[in-house]
This record gives structure tokens, C-alpha cells and sequence, in this order.
């Protein structure tokens, strides 16, 4: 069947749905360079304002998958699973996650994304490892989670072509934040990369895609219903990105946590959170394991023995200094303005913050600076005092006034003592 484009565009702008050979159309002559981008933008944005029902979103996501290659993870042993995350600002989870997993003997293939904007990327975060390698071709992603039993490397060229081409359409256009097309690109990557099982990570709050738990939770509900319906296991966990995750903002600095929380070296909340997760990974992969349990892989060695071999298996320099300090030229002490209860550290100012540092990408073709960051000495629900230090900011430019005038601005310290729970909602 052929189709003009302008006809389908102007249903979707008249909120009509679209059936099923006319989304096939659309991503098909979109990838093939038939249907322009200005048209596909505008396709996106009449999506944006008029939505799409459970049947096209499911369809959308579908066509995506078909748009490129898919892997085939089946003559690995065991049930394969994969975790993503929707972004935030310190998030260094996956680095941890996916040896916690993998040394239970669950294997776990992952692609991830690079940091943009205020939200960081676990492949930035990797390739301040010296020698840390995050391509490799679908064969040797294979090779790597058969043998070794975990794998973190970039999104492969070949997978998912449509959403490629649409994200980037999708940035520009200010079409990104929009369920039905944050949940087809997620779901259309996870489904073509082959693992049995999903841990999606929902981010909710000022850091992150959606700004509160009603449309988390839709998301989260679209993700899980679009997993299992072909055959995934899915499960989703809502966390709170009010807040920076962990202490570490920035890259090397992220890795240095990463490896202190493997090693036991972590507080008590951010420890429970990282093992509630991965609780929740095992059992996807039919694997029951305490709370304790899991936890005795940080202190046992087992966890960071396998973060080691992934580092090693990816070329990189595990001997290095992972847990060196940040080498910045300039190093700065942000100290508290008054006494009190933290009761705000906002995300996305902090990420920005971070960002404007070096830590992070305004656009696209930024480079990174590995030795800038933040780390926080502080979270919310800590008391301070008057001139003590909440944060160390790092960056191989000078550090400004208004730097930490916006760090400051994102902090807010009161009478009230606040409590914090990583995650609020679990979706099934
Ligand atoms: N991450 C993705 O991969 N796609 C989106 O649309 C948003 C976040």
C-alpha cells in the first residue's frame, strides 16, 4: 500500500489513530529517506499534542524494532537480562548494577547512551577509564556476555535505525519528552538488543524526562505493558531524581563511587537502593536471593571482581587509579550559608551546575572534561552548619562566581528534616 505522507500527517494532527500498515509506512520511507525530516517533524510534534493509543504506541514500537538488526541472545545460557534508565544527574547505577547482577551468574547485556544537557551517560562515565572501550560489534557483545557473563557497550549502529534518526529529530524539535515516543524509542532498543528480561529505572523529579509521578507512572505502565507483550519480562521502578544519585556528579569521580559502593564502601541508603534493584534483576532471571545475600557480594569481592573483568574485557586500564580524586586544575569548597536540615538539592540545577563545569554536553558535539564534576559531602535530610562544606566543585577552567552562586541556588537548607527514599513506586 502506498501512502501520501501529508494524509497521515493530517490524521494524526485531527487525532485520529493510525492503523497499523500506516505506521509500518511511515517508519519504513522515513529510514529509507523517502518521507523528509520536515515532514517526520511534523508527524512528531501532531503525536506530541495529540498522543497515540496503546495499540499504535505498541505498533510504533514494533516498526522501530524492524527498522534495523536484532540480536539474537538466545544460544547464551541463561535468562539474559538488560536494565535502562530513563536519565538523571549522578546516575552511576548501571557501573554498579550490572557486575552486582553478573556475579551471581546471571548474565547481563546492556547497551547504553551518552550523557546530553544536564543528565549524564553511563558510556561517558566508562570512557573515563583509561582504555575503556565501548564499541564493539554484535558478535563480540556476544562473545563478551557468553564468556564473561556482563557487558556495557554503545548502542550499535545497526539496531533500531528509525530511532536513530528520529531522536535526533526529536531534540531539535522539541519533541522529546512525550510518552508514546519516549516509550517506542526505549522499548524499540531494549527489544531489538536481545535480553529476556528488562529492569526499566523511571526516573521522576526535576532531573529527570518526567516531572512528576502521575506521568512516571504512565510511562513506566506504557514500557512494562509494551515489554511484556512481546515476550519480556519487564518490571519498572519509579526513582526519585529530586535529588542527585549518590554524591559523585561528573565521570571519573561517578566510576570512583561506583567502586566504593562494590566495595562496601557506601552509605546505607544508597547500598539498599542498588540491591533492591538488583533483587529485582535476579528475580527476572528466576534467581531469589536476599537482601543479605546480595549485599555479601560488595563485601565478599565477588561484585567488583566482575566490574574488574568487564573493564579488563573492554580494554581498559583496571589497574589505573580508579579511586584516584578528581585532577582538576581548579578545586572549590561550596560552603552553607546558614545553619539548618538540608531540605532541597535540586538535580537539575546541581546537573547544570556540573555540566557548565565540564562534566557534561550543552550539545551534542561537546567534549567531555573526565576530571570536572561535583562531589556533594552532603544530602538531603543531613544537618549543617553555618560555613561548612556541602559540596567540591572540580574543573580544569576557572571556577566562577556564578557557579556557585547556581549551586547554591539549587540547595535549599531549613528547619525541616526531610526524608528520602530512592524509590517510590514499583511498576509490574
Ligand atoms: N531515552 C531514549 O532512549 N529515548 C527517548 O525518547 C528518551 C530518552
Amino acid at each position: 500500500m502506498n501512502y501520501r505522507m501529508v494524509d497521515l500527517i493530517q490524521k494524526k494532527r485531527n487525532g485520529e489513530p493510525l492503523a497499523k500498515p500506516e505506521i509500518n509506512w511511515i517508519i519504513e520511507n522515513y529510514v529509507s529517506g523517502v518521507v523528509p525530516d520536515y515532514q517526520m517533524s511534523a508527524f512528531a510534534m501532531a503525536t506530541y499534542f495529540k498522543g497515540m493509543t496503546t495499540k499504535e504506541i505498541a505498533e510504533l514500537t514494533m516498526a522501530m524494532v524492524a527498522s534495523g538488526a536484532q540480536i539474537d541472545l538466545s544460544d547464551i545460557p541463561g535468562i539474559k537480562v538488560d536494565k535502562h534508565s530513563t536519565g538523571g544527574v549522578g546516575d552511576k547505577v548501571s557501573i554498579i548494577l550490572v557486575p552486582l547482577v553478573a556475579s551471581f551468574g546471571v548474565p547481563v547485556a546492556k547497551m547504553s547512551g551518552r550523557g546530553l544537557g544536564h543528565t549524564g551517560g553511563t558510556l561517558d562515565k566508562l570512557e573515563s577509564i583509561p582504555g575503556f572501550k565501548i564499541e564493539k560489534t554484535i558478535a563480540e557483545f556476544k562473545d563478551q556476555v557468553r564468556e564473561k557473563g556482563l557487558a556495557i557497550i554503545g548502542q550499535s549502529d545497526d539496531l533500531v535505525k528509525a530511532d536513530k534518526l528520529l531522536y535526533a529529530l526529536r531534540d531539535v524539535t522539541a519533541t522529546v519528552d512525550q510518552i508514546p515516543l519516549i516509550a517506542s524509542s526505549i522499548m524499540s532498543k531494549k527489544i531489538a538488543s536481545g535480553a529476556d528480561a528488562i529492569l526499566l529505572d523511571v526516573t521522576v523529579g526535576s532531573g529527570a524526562f518526567m516531572k512528576n509521578i502521575a506521568d512516571a507512572r504512565e510511562l513506566a505502565r506504557t514500557m512494562v505493558d509494551l515489554g511484556k507483550a512481546v515476550g519480556r519480562q519487564t518490571v519498572a521502578v519509579i526513582t526519585d531524581m529530586n535529588q542527585p544519585l549518590g554524591y559523585a556528579i561528573g565521570n571519573r569521580n561517578e566510576i570512583t563511587e561506583a567502586v566504593e559502593v562494590l566495595t562496601g564502601h557506601s552509605t546505607q541508603d544508597f547500598r539498599l537502593y542498588i540491591t533492591e534493584l538488583a533483587q529485582m534483576m535476579l528475580q527476572l532471571a528466576g534467581v531469589d536471593k536476599s537482601i543479605a545475600e546480595i549485599t555479601a557480594n560488595f563485601d565478599n569481592g565477588q561484585a567488583y571482581a566482575k566490574l574488574l573483568e568487564m573493564i579488563k574485557a573492554q580494554g581498559g586500564d583496571y589497574s589505573a587509579a580508579l579511586t584516584k580524586p578528581l585532577q582538576a586544575k581548579y578545586r572549590t569548597e561550596v560552603p552553607a550559608d546558614s545553619s539548618g536540615f538540608i531540605e532541597e538539592m535540586e538535580a537539575l540545577g546541581i546537573g547544570l551546575v556540573a555540566m557548565k563545569l565540564g562534566a557534561g554536553r550543552a550539545t551534542k558535539t561537546d567534549t567531555i572534561d573526565f576530571e570536572a564534576g561535583i562531589n556533594l559531602q552532603h544530602k538531603v535530610g543531613d544537618t549543617v552548619k553555618v560555613g561548612e562544606s556541602l559540596a567540591v566543585l572540580y574543573s580544569n577552567q576557572p571556577i566562577t562566581e556564578a557557579h556557585i552562586k547556581d549551586f547554591k541556588a539549587a540547595i535549599k537548607i531549613g528547619q525541616k528534616q526531610q526524608h528520602y527514599r530512592e524509590i517510590l513506586e514499583v511498576v509490574r
